[in-house]
Parts: C-alpha cells; sequence; structure tokens
C-alpha cells in the first residue's frame, strides 16, 4: 500500500499538538513575542563566526501503525559549538522588562527549540545537546539568555508523542477523505434531468477546477446555478483536483441557499465535512468581543479545552452556528475561534467573502500561503464595491482628536503622537477649505501624514503594552487598527488608488481609495487553485473580467434564461424623466402607472426606487389616492422582525392587492425569493445610479483616462445590474408569469438597451397608461 508522506512545520506542530493557557487577542500583552526578522539577523550577526544562522532541521518519521511519515520540518535561528558541545539558539523578541523572563516564563518557547535539537542531534547522532534561548528587548535594547541541557532520550520523549498525536488526527482525516472521496464517486446529480443551461455550467465550472482556471459566468435565475456551481466542484475534490471548497456570499439569504444545496446532497450520499463561519461578533458570547482572559470566560482558559470542543464535534458532517454555540458552550470555549479550527478540518467552507479577500481580517489560517483551494463566488456582481471597501483605508479627525484629548493627562507619548496625525489632519483640512474648486483625488500617498501614523502606532503599542486593561486601551486600540489598516493600505497603494480629503457630516477624513481592485484580488485569487465568479447580473461580462483581474484570455460564459419569454410581459415607458431635478413632475405619472399594474389583477407588486426620498414621496401619494390597495413602504433603516414582516406581507392569499415600496439595490431589491403569485409584477422607477459624489466621480475619471468607459463604469453599469436585479424577483420559476415596468426616458436610449439581458428582448414601449392596462388585460387573459 502507498504510503503517504505529511509535512509539518515546528511552530504549527507545537500549535496543533501543545496548546494550553487563554486566547489573547490584546496584542498588546506583555507576553507578546513579535516577528522581527531585522532584530533576529542583529543578534544573529553579533554572535561569533562559528555561529551558523537559521539552519533548515527535517525528521521523518515512519509511522507504520497509521500507514503514513510525517516529515518534521523547521530552521533554527542558530546553531553554534562550545566547548560543552553542540548549542541550538532559539531568539526571541519581547516588549516589556526583561526581568520579568524566567526559564519557565514560556513553555512553548523550549518546546519550539526542543523540536530543533531532536533534530539536529538525531542527525548528529549526539547523545546531549544545549538549548539556549535568547531574548531580546528592543525598547531597553537588552538581552537576556538562559540555558539548558538535554539529553537524546529527554528530547525524544517530548517529540514522539506530539508527532503520534499528530499523526492520529492526520490518520482520522485520511480515512475521512477516503469516505468522502468514495461518497463523491457515488454521488449522482439529485434531479433526474437538468434544467435548461444547467449542464453546461456545470461542465464549465468542472472543467475550470480541474484546469486550474477562473470562470466568469452570467447564470440566469431559475437554472439552478448553486447546484451547478457546488455539484461540479464537490466532484472535483473527489478526483484530487482541489483540496477545499471556499463557498463565498455577501448575503446570508444567499448563503442560505447554499447551505440548503449541501444538505440535499448529504441526503444524496455525500460525506462531506462544512462549517459556516459566522461573524465573530454575531457569534461572540459577551456583549462586546474583547477577546481577553480577565474580560471573557470562553477566553480564559480557552485552549486547554478547545481540543475536547473539536473531538466532540469531528463526528458531525455539518458544523453550523447553533451546533457551534451549543458545543462552545458546554467546552466554555470561544464560538467564533473553534469555528476557525474545525474550518481547518472542513471540506467545504461557507463564509463572507472578506474571509477570503479583506487584508485586515481574511483567514491567516488558510491564505497566508497558497493553497489547493476552490472559490466559488457567488452573487459575484456584489463585490465590486465590497472590494474597493476592504482595500481601502481612511481616518477621521474627530476620533484622532477625541482621543488625543482624553490622553492630555495620561500619557505624553501617546498624547504627542495623536497630535502630530490630528495636526496634520487639520493641515490637510484646511487645504481642503481653501480650494475654491472643491476636493479633488490626489494620486500621491500622503507620506507625512503615514510618517505621522507610523509614530502613534509606535507610541499607542508602547502604552498598552503596561495599560491594556485600561478603560483608555479600547478606544486607543480602535484608533491603533484603524491607522494600521491606513499604513498597510499604503504599502498596495499605486495608481489604482487615489487619496481624497473630504469634510463629512461627521468631520473631516482623508480616504485611500482603491478604485480598481483588479490586482489585489488577483493576488488574493492566487492563493487558490481555481475561482468561479457567478452571478444572474454579471452584466456586461467584460467590466466584470476586467475589474476582478481577468484579462481577454479569461473563460467567460453566458446562459440564457431557461424561462419562456412569454411569461414575462416586459414594458418599458419613456415618457416620464426620473432626473434628479424632474422628479417633482413625474410622481402623478408613476402613480398612474402603478395604478393601471395594481388594478389589472389582484396580486402582490413591488415597485423601486433610486431613493428612500424618491420613494417616501410617491408612496405617499399612492396611498392616500388608492385607499382600497395595502400598501408597505422600505424603511431607511429595518430591523430584522421588521425586514421579515415586509417579505410575509407577499403570501398568496392576500384578500385584497398589495403595493410594496422598495429601494434598488436595497435589502428587497435582490435575493429574495417571492415565487408564484407571491409577487406578480415589478414597476422599476429609474437607472438606479449611484448618487454622485466624490467617490464616483473619482471612478468615473480614472476609468475615463484609462479606458474610456468612465461614466458607465462609475454610474451606468451599477445602475443597470441594480435594475436587472429588481426585475429579477418577478420570474422565478418556469411557472411564474409577470410584468416588469420599466420608466424612465433613458429606457429608450440605445446606450441603456445595449445593456437589456438577452430574454429582454421582446420589450414593448409604452406611451400612456390607456395602453398600459390594455396591453395588462391581454397579458393576464
Ligand atoms: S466569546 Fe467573544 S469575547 Fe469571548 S473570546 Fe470569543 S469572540 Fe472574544
Amino acid at each position: 500500500m502507498k504510503r503517504s508522506v505529511y509535512y509539518i512545520g515546528v511552530r504549527d506542530l507545537i500549535e496543533s499538538t501543545l496548546r494550553s493557557g487563554s486566547l489573547d487577542n490584546s496584542f498588546f500583552s506583555p507576553n507578546r513575542a513579535v516577528e522581527g526578522t531585522h532584530y533576529h539577523q542583529k543578534i544573529q550577526m553579533s554572535v561569533g563566526s562559528n555561529y551558523r544562522s537559521e539552519v533548515p532541521l527535517s525528521h521523518r518519521f515512519v509511522l507504520r501503525q497509521h500507514s503514513i511519515d510525517i516529515e518534521m520540518r523547521g530552521k533554527a535561528d542558530g546553531v553554534f559549538e562550545t566547548d560543552e558541545g553542540a548549542v541550538i539558539d532559539e531568539i526571541k523578541v519581547l516588549f516589556g522588562d526583561a526581568r520579568r523572563v524566567s526559564r519557565d516564563t514560556f513553555p512553548n518557547h523550549w518546546h519550539q527549540a526542543m523540536c530543533y535539537a531532536f533534530m539536529w542531534a538525531s542527525a548528529e547522532k549526539l547523545q546531549q545537546i544545549a538549548i539556549q534561548l535568547t531574548y531580546y528587548f528592543p525598547d531597553t535594547k537588552r538581552t537576556r539568555r538562559i540555558k539548558d541541557f538535554f539529553t537524546m532520550e529527554e528530547l525524544t520523549d517530548f517529540v514522539k508523542p506530539l508527532v503520534e498525536r499528530y499523526a492520529e488526527r492526520l490518520a482520522f482525516c485520511e480515512r475521512w477523505r477516503a469516505q468522502r472521496d468514495a461518497s463523491i464517486r457515488e454521488l449522482d446529480f439529485p434531479y433526474p434531468s437538468f434544467h435548461k443551461g444547467q449542464k453546461e455550467l456545470l461542465d464549465r465550472v468542472f472543467a475550470s477546477v480541474r484546469d486550474r482556471r477562473t470562470l466568469f459566468a452570467q447564470a440566469p435565475t431559475g437554472i439552478g446555478k448553486t447546484l451547478a456551481t457546488i455539484f461540479p466542484a464537490i466532484r472535483a475534490l473527489g478526483e484530487g483536483y482541489g483540496e477545499k471548497v471556499f463557498y463565498l456570499t455577501s448575503k446570508t439569504s444567499t448563503q442560505m441557499v447554499a447551505e440548503s444545496t449541501f444538505d440535499l446532497l448529504r441526503e444524496r450520499g455525500l460525506k462531506a465535512k462544512i462549517t459556516v463561519i459566522t461573524a465573530k461578533d454575531k457569534v461572540c458570547f459577551k456583549e462586546t468581543a474583547l477577546c481577553e482572559p480577565y474580560y471573557c470566560e470562553y477566553a480564559d482558559g480557552h485552549f486547554d479545552r478547545v481540543d475536547a470542543a473539536i473531538e466532540a464535534l469531528l463526528p458531525e458532517k455539518k458544523i453550523n452556528r447553533s451546533l457551534i454555540e451549543d458545543t462552545a458552550r458546554e467546552y466554555r470555549v470561544c464560538p467564533y475561534e473553534l469555528t476557525l479550527d474545525l474550518a481547518l478540518l472542513s471540506d467545504i467552507i461557507l463564509c463572507d467573502y472578506n474571509y477570503a479577500f479583506d487584508p485586515r481580517v481574511f483567514l491567516k489560517r488558510f491564505f497566508l500561503s497558497a493553497g489547493d483551494y476552490i472559490f466559488l463566488i457567488d452573487e459575484a456582481h456584489n463585490l465590486v464595491d465590497r472590494a474597493r471597501d476592504m482595500f481601502s483605508a481612511e481616518i477621521g479627525l474627530q476620533q484622532v482628536e477625541t482621543l488625543c484629548e482624553a490622553f492630555q493627562t495620561a500619557d505624553l507619548e501617546v498624547y504627542d503622537a495623536t497630535r502630530g496625525v490630528g495636526q496634520r489632519l487639520r493641515e490637510r483640512e484646511s487645504a481642503l477649505e481653501k480650494r475654491t474648486d472643491g476636493p479633488k483625488a490626489q494620486t500621491d500617498l500622503p507620506k507625512e501624514l503615514i510618517k505621522d501614523m507610523n509614530t502613534f502606532l509606535k507610541a499607542a503599542e508602547k502604552w498598552l503594552e503596561t495599560h491594556y486593561r485600561s478603560p483608555l486601551a479600547r478606544p486607543l486600540i480602535d484608533l491603533y487598527f484603524l491607522a494600521s489598516a491606513f499604513v498597510k493600505t499604503g504599502e498596495s497603494f499605486d495608481e489604482k488608488f487615489r487619496v481624497y480629503d473630504e469634510a463629512t457630516p461627521e468631520g473631516f477624513r482623508t480616504k485611500l481609495f482603491c478604485l480598481d481592485p483588479s490586482t489585489l484580488l488577483l493576488e488574493f485569487l492566487k492563493k487558490g487553485r481555481s475561482a468561479v465568479f457567478f452571478s444572474a447580473t454579471l452584466l456586461p461580462l467584460d467590466y466584470f473580467v476586467r475589474l476582478f483581474g481577468g484579462d481577454e484570455n479569461a473563460e467567460r460564459l453566458t446562459i440564457p434564461s431557461p424561462f419562456p419569454s412569454e411569461n414575462l410581459c416586459l414594458l418599458v415607458n419613456p415618457g416620464v424623466s426620473t432626473f434628479y431635478r424632474n422628479r417633482s413632475s413625474s410622481y402623478e405619472k408613476i402613480v398612474e402607472s402603478i395604478e393601471a399594474l395594481a388594478r389589472s389583477k389582484k396580486g402582490n407588486f413591488l415597485v423601486f426606487f433610486p431613493s428612500h426620498q424618491y420613494l417616501q414621496q410617491v408612496y405617499e401619494s399612492f396611498a392616500i389616492k388608492n385607499p382600497d390597495i395595502d400598501c408597505i413602504a422600505q424603511k431607511s433603516r429595518m430591523r430584522e422582525s421588521e425586514r421579515q414582516d415586509f417579505i410575509e406581507a407577499f403570501c398568496e392569499d392576500r384578500e385584497q392587492t398589495l403595493v410594496g415600496f422598495a429601494v434598488m439595490g436595497g435589502i428587497f431589491g435582490e435575493g429574495i425569493d417571492l415565487r408564484g403569485d407571491r409577487l406578480s409584477g415589478a414597476v422599476i422607477v429609474g437607472i438606479g445610479h449611484p448618487q454622485i459624489c466624490l467617490e464616483r466621480e473619482i471612478i468615473k475619471e480614472y476609468f475615463a483616462q484609462t479606458l474610456e468607459t468612465g461614466y458607465e463604469y462609475a454610474y451606468v453599469y451599477p445602475g443597470m445590474i441594480k435594475v436587472m436585479q429588481a426585475a429579477g424577483r418577478v420570474i422565478r420559476s418556469p411557472e411564474d408569469r409577470g410584468v416588469v415596468l420599466l420608466i424612465d426616458e433613458r429606457f429608450r436610449y440605445p446606450s441603456y438597451q445595449s445593456l437589456f439581458p438577452p430574454e429582454w428582448s421582446h420589450a414593448r414601449k409604452v406611451s400612456s397608461c390607456s395602453s398600459l392596462s390594455q396591453i395588462l388585460k391581454a397579458f393576464w387573459k
């Protein structure tokens, strides 16, 4: 039987088998060891010439009972010879007081060094070896060395059980993988036939994963795209093309659809472990996610109990939020950290986009280096703006000044550093006020501001080392993370970024704005083997390919709608101008059009507007004029229960007609599924262009210069995607029949009509309410 070889780094081995103690995300606790290659080099260069730095070591263990080999690997910081024999040197850089470090302060440092010592002693056939822990304290420039001797027997007794423990887990995973792959080989497509276009998508997804390619798929509603992407990705896993599937979504509703698709496949025999990652602040048991042992009993001693919690969950196939929460409470561990540990052992991970792409929160367990990962990116049209947000950073003057004031009497160094950042922002603010032509985008990185922020970061770190439990620590940490994101974003800053200053109602801010996320997205995609971007509104496809880092050779797929076109009565009323300046004269005509639709059939209808204000005006006029029709309107902030009530109002057995007023691109503009008589028609008022603002103007200018598509990229395409999403609420199944009425003069412009999806080719123009009523009457007959 072929033996598998696994490789494990020393640090990973220690972390996965010898974890103990508490979670301490304070990041500033005095126990924090910092990565500091330059400090390491400094120490390595300061010792004698017989000191060998960065010595690569390895040792292979043959584990016959598990039929696997494990190769332990690592790099010793230093190896040198003395009269007493060989010494392994392990260098650690720490903040704080050197006197508080004794031999037993950091057992893990010894554990790590013992693994290196074992490898060196085995290779050199030594019976005894010395270990030296070298602690360097950069703030005081002090060095402290602690030395001890170990026999080969002691080292073997320490290392071997760790490897055994690790091997047991690996063997479990191997057995599990064999079962999983066997189940995948047996797994049939769960339905007797495919929807129109579904098989094509499925085959292309499989080929892209197999061939390590990226696919951009415009896949309309009704072809079963969730299954058509998940099924081939799982198939590919079973055939050895990939290690894990990441199903990435931007909304809980799409995540739930994916979850139920996995459930369906499991019912049909699939054996795969699935973990759903819920955001930390949602799953946290405490009021705030302040992950420190003195505040949170789940953080306190978390590592002492987490392995038992993992063991308890290992037999489970689907690990969702409620199961995680129950287990985390039972074992008194942090539910979020438990989820992340379980994700490591899972085949499929369902999570938000930001866990893969956001440089601030991406899953370091997976994406610090590349893996054989398959990315399925659902509702990918949402990733454009999400990616811009994830790759941008900003800093606000008000927050800086509030903190500065708080530190005036607390700490002079932090106060000075914060004041430095505040003054720099003030200078930028007054420069902005002096401009007569308003705020402008700049192409140069604000180096002075970043320099001030670095000074602030250092002062904050130093203070937090000793005061991290002070009430002032939280606001300081908040600003620390903002400043650190700003500085980090500055490192990626290139011609695809702009800097801008802006006076907002919340005060002045400076922002590093990523207007073209293509390069950074591509960097993240390189961490996997294949990616599939898919959505019902990935139109125009070239726009998305360009912004997601594809090129002219990118794999593209456009699938036509599977629904009979005669089931959709698509009407365009171009006789109304919805431009901002013309809105007040449009209300009456829009109300009349809604009336014509709502009175053409007893049913439920949705009307979408480009803004809340516009919605409110028309809603009030309509409701006053039509007391016999039920009306509900989306509010600008709705609680979860209010959203639910809104959706549930669209039931099939209502006594009288219902008209719901909603905003395009909002919570009801996509991701809701009102099949059959739950929704008979939709009116779409206007194009849904994003509001004119500085950022949009910056995007416009940039793409006008680089691609000559400025207005389209900034306004037209994002607006039309909202229109298509809203219209897509009406026909959800082959049996659905319904009406979509587009109201705006621009819908007759060729530049907008060219963006209509192919299934809208039968759109009819209506010029009056009477002709609208006649057409509707004929359609419902
Ligand atoms: S329960 Fe909340 S506060 Fe406690 S460790 Fe987990 S995320 Fe942090």
